[in-house]
């Protein structure tokens, strides 16, 4: 077998050794606040990823656990103190649209996700800078984000081609069509030239920017395909299904394919996968922890240039 296993350890890093240094050299102090309004046992694992990443780099990290029922006048508090520069919650709060309505709480100034209509529209549409100037660049939602990174460190993002094209030629598939995760992955990576067939449960779409890359942003198809149409033809296969009992077939998968999982379950059996996948990334949770720090960072940035202003 000579599939390489890339950890997220190592693909996050230069991203914290990044940021530790960025820290300490321009001392600064950036405070992150976490709401915790829940006891589901992924998002108090991430919690603790949290915090562990934080105190490493240099990040104040305050965990503010709380019942959804007061959470949105706790966010409204963290939103008007000038003391904290980025709020995160870790969601499923009330697991409905009332979790959506959260998210547009948080104040725009203060998102680290990018989970913010302005920061989901922007990525969308693939507008990439939130002034005229092009000098502050849009927070995007920090998994989406972290697989796009990933996928740079193992090298399907080819640098000899201009920024914002560099997937062009790409087959990628993402089984998960969620608005946290699996869509907006669909849509950045086919903002960055990748054909995109985005799985979820009821069926296929195909996201792409046209032959050529004629479109500026990517439009999306319906398709009447199915995973075993789909899997033989992607190079890269990115799979986030919360099921323990969900497993990728690996028969299907393409020979030397880079496999990516995102699930807190394994949806790649281990021993199969490592027979056809040139690369394999079982899990992604400390880039994604890396990218919320790295987004503190951008805003911290942007509230003390605009305070100084
Ligand atoms: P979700 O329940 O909102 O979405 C699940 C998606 O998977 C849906 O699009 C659904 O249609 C699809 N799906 C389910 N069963 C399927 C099947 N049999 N075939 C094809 N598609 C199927 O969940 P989510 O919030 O997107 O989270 C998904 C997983 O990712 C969870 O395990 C979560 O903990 C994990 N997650 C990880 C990170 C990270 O940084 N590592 C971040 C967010 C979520």
């Amino acid at each position: 077998m000579s599939c390489k296993v890339v950890l997220a350890q190592s693909i996050s890093a230069s991203y914290r050794e990044e940021l530790k240094n960025i820290i300490k050299s321009r001392n600064i102090r950036p405070k992150l606040v976490g709401f915790l309004a829940n006891d589901d046992p992924a998002a108090v694992m991430y919690a603790e990823w949290t915090a562990k990443t934080c105190a490493e780099t240099g990040v104040e990290f305050e965990l503010r656990k709380c019942s959804r029922n007061v959470l949105e006048e706790k966010i409204i508090e963290a939103n008007q103190d000038v003391n904290v520069h980025g709020i995160m919650v870790y969601y499923p709060v009330f697991g409905d649209r009332q979790d959506q309505y959260l998210q547009n709480v948080v104040d725009v100034s203060k998102d680290v996700e990018g989970l913010h209509h302005k920061y989901v529209y922007n990525m969308y549409h693939n507008i990439r800078f939130l002034d005229e100037a092009k000098t502050k660049k849009c927070i995007i939602p920090c998994t989406p984000l972290g697989l796009v990174k990933v996928m740079e460190y193992v090298g399907v993002y080819n640098g000899i081609l201009p920024y914002g094209n560099r997937l062009h030629g790409r087959i990628v598939t993402v089984i998960n069509r969620s608005e946290i995760v699996g869509r907006p992955l669909a849509a950045l990576l086919a903002n960055d030239g990748a054909k995109v067939y985005s799985v979820d449960i009821n069926g296929i779409q195909e996201f792409h920017r046209g032959v050529g890359l004629q479109l500026k942003k990517h439009e999306v198809s319906e398709t009447t395909l199915k995973l075993e149409d789909v899997l033989p033809l992607s190079d890269v296969v990115i799979t986030g299904v919360p099921s323990p009992a969900y497993k990728v077939p690996s028969h299907l998968i393409r020979d030397g394919a880079v496999c990516i999982n995102f699930s807190t379950f394994k949806n790649f059996d281990g021993d199969e996968i490592k027979k056809k996948a040139a690369i394999y990334v079982p899990s992604v949770g400390k880039v994604t922890v890396a990218m919320l720090e790295r987004n503190l960072v951008r805003l911290y940035d942007y509230q003390t240039q605009s305070q100084a202003a």
